[in-house]
Formats: structure tokens, C-alpha cells, sequence
């Protein structure tokens, strides 16, 4: 008998398609008809979900640096019109700039989780910050740290998402708020179930290392079963929608190249952090970076599933 799906918890879960997780690695993904999650199953080991991530070149978080840190200072306004001050967690903040953007634009507390230690200590030493090295199951923050906990495309990478939203929910305090992106899972698998038929055989597409593919039901069931409350479920990225449909010319042609080999190919050069500052562009306008962030912002939408990903914001009673 099939065992249970691990996000709602029904029997009755189905084979839906193969799908590549990491280079030369397929696996069967099912769904569950009762809340529209899917996922591969069985879970895959941890030496198999190891090698979706191999060796880190760290040069594009400074490339980036810039963009990340207007993030945080974007954030800042945001977060005041809800409370001026607070303790603020990013998990899998990589070398935390958004975080730094946000702490220099605020009354905030800021700490960071990142898996990679490596990035964790790069970003320590860049942004002067605390950046705990550890999975999300097994955070060293204590229960009841945190006012606001961010999780930005971290969820679809936990083998356990049940465990991981209990973790979040153990570091709110009452009445604190976690933000959560995901990619729209549905829509996630469609290049891959598309291309599959088109070119027969499971195509790496943006959905590499995705463990789960949550509908907007499961997301809704994962809130209750660790007892937050939902505030507000938006969807955005409508461009991408239309590119996972395959709507726009060229949609799928990125799929093409096999980026999972490119990755393994790659040399994973040791990058210090001298080396990493001289990659930090000049600084660029802030005003024209707010009135972009506004104007992307403005695309996101309560009654809709077409875009790519959501944005969840939830309360702890
Ligand atoms: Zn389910």
C-alpha cells in the first residue's frame, strides 16, 4: 500500500511523472489528489539530495550585492508600516546582504540560517552579522526569537516540510509573522511533464533540487498543521507562468542546454573575501531600484494561480 501524502497526511497518493532531481538521477514524482501536493516518492536519501547542490562558486552573492542589499532596505519600509522594531530571521540568507540592507534601514534585530557553511562564514565576515550554519530542522535559535521569519525558496528543498514549518512556527512568538515564497508547484512540473512528451525523457528544468511542488491547497493544510494562521496567499511571476506554459517564442529553449552537467563540470574555485569585495559593483540608485521593486510589486495577485510563485504571509495566534 502507498504510504500517506506527507503534507496532508491522505492515503490514495498516484504517480503523476518522472522527473530529474539532480544529474543523472530520475525519480518517479506522485501527487496527492486530496490537497494537489506532489513530490518524489519515496523522499529521496540525503546522498542523493547532496548532490543537487555541488560545489558553490560564491562570485555571483557579489556580483548581486547591491540588488540584495536594496532587498533588505526595500523590506525596511515594509516591515515599518507593521512595527518599527523586532527580531528579523532569514532562512538560507546566503551571505546575508539582504539582511544587512534591512538592519542599516531599521530598528531591526537581523540573524541569518544558511546550510552552506562556507557562505555562512563569507557573510559573517562581509556584513558583520549573525549567520548560524545549520539545516532548517535543526535552527540553534530557541523557541520564541523571532518577530518575523522569512523563508525564501527553502521550503520546496526540505525533505521534511511538515518538521520544517513546526521549526518555524517553534521560533515565532506570538503574533510574529512568517513570510513564505514558493514556487507554484503546478506550475513548476509543467516544462518537465511538457518536455517529457516532447523530447521523451525527463528534462531538468527550473524545478532542480525541488523535493515538493505545493498547490496552493497544501500550503494552506502545512499552515494549519503547524498552527499558523493565514493571512494572505498572492501570486506572481506571471511572465514565467507563461513561459512554464510554453506561451512565449523560446519558452523552453534554456531547457535545452543540460545545466546539471555545466554544474559538475564547473570548477568550484576557493573565492577569499578580498577577492569576493572586488567583484562588488559601484553603487547604483536607490530611487530608481524602489521604483522597480514598487513597480514589480504591483504584479501580484490574491485570486489567481497562473504565475510561478507565491507569497504567503501568516501569523502566529
Ligand atoms: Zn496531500
Amino acid at each position: 500500500m502507498a504510504p500517506a501524502c506527507p503534507v496532508c497526511r491522505s492515503p490514495g497518493i498516484r504517480p503523476a511523472c518522472p522527473a530529474q532531481l539532480c544529474l543523472d538521477c530520475i525519480k518517479e514524482v506522485w501527487d496527492c489528489p486530496a490537497c494537489g501536493a506532489a513530490f518524489y516518492q519515496p523522499i529521496p536519501s540525503p546522498e542523493e539530495i547532496s548532490r543537487c547542490y555541488p560545489p558553490v562558486y560564491f562570485g555571483p552573492f557579489f556580483k548581486q550585492y547591491w540588488r540584495d542589499y536594496y532587498k533588505g532596505r526595500a523590506l525596511a519600509l515594509r516591515l515599518a508600516s507593521w512595527r518599527a522594531s523586532g527580531d528579523f530571521l532569514d532562512t538560507g540568507c546566503a551571505l546575508g546582504t539582504m539582511l544587512a540592507g534591512l538592519r542599516d534601514h531599521s530598528g531591526w534585530r537581523v540573524r541569518g540560517l544558511e546550510f552552506s557553511a562556507k557562505a555562512a562564514a563569507l557573510g559573517r565576515a562581509l556584513n558583520r552579522l549573525e549567520i548560524a550554519s545549520s539545516p532548517l530542522s535543526e535552527s540553534p535559535y530557541p523557541a520564541e526569537s523571532f518577530d518575523y521569519v522569512l523563508l525564501n525558496n527553502v521550503l520546496e528543498h526540505e525533505p521534511e516540510p511538515r518538521a520544517a514549518m513546526a521549526g518555524v512556527a517553534r521560533m515565532l512568538r506570538p503574533g510574529g509573522r512568517l513570510e513564505l515564497i514558493v514556487p507554484n508547484g503546478p506550475v513548476d512540473l509543467l516544462p518537465n511533464r511538457a518536455l517529457s512528451r516532447l523530447w521523451g525523457r525527463p528534462v531538468h528544468t527550473r524545478h532542480g533540487g525541488h523535493l515538493f511542488f505545493f498547490s496552493r491547497r497544501s500550503l494552506e493544510v502545512l499552515l494549519e498543521a503547524s498552527g499558523l494562521r493565514l493571512l494572505s496567499l498572492r501570486c506572481f511571476h506571471l511572465k514565467l507562468g507563461m513561459k512554464a506554459r510554453g506561451w512565449l517564442p523560446g519558452s523552453y529553449r534554456i531547457f535545452r542546454r543540460d545545466t546539471w552537467a555545466e554544474a559538475a563540470a564547473a570548477k568550484a574555485e576557493e573565492l577569499s573575501l578580498e577577492q569576493g569585495r572586488t567583484l562588488i559593483p559601484p553603487q547604483p540608485s536607490w530611487r530608481r531600484y524602489l521604483w522597480g521593486d514598487r513597480l514589480k510589486r504591483f504584479w501580484r495577485f490574491a485570486g489567481t494561480d497562473f504565475g510561478y510563485d507565491f507569497e504567503v504571509m501568516a501569523e502566529k495566534p
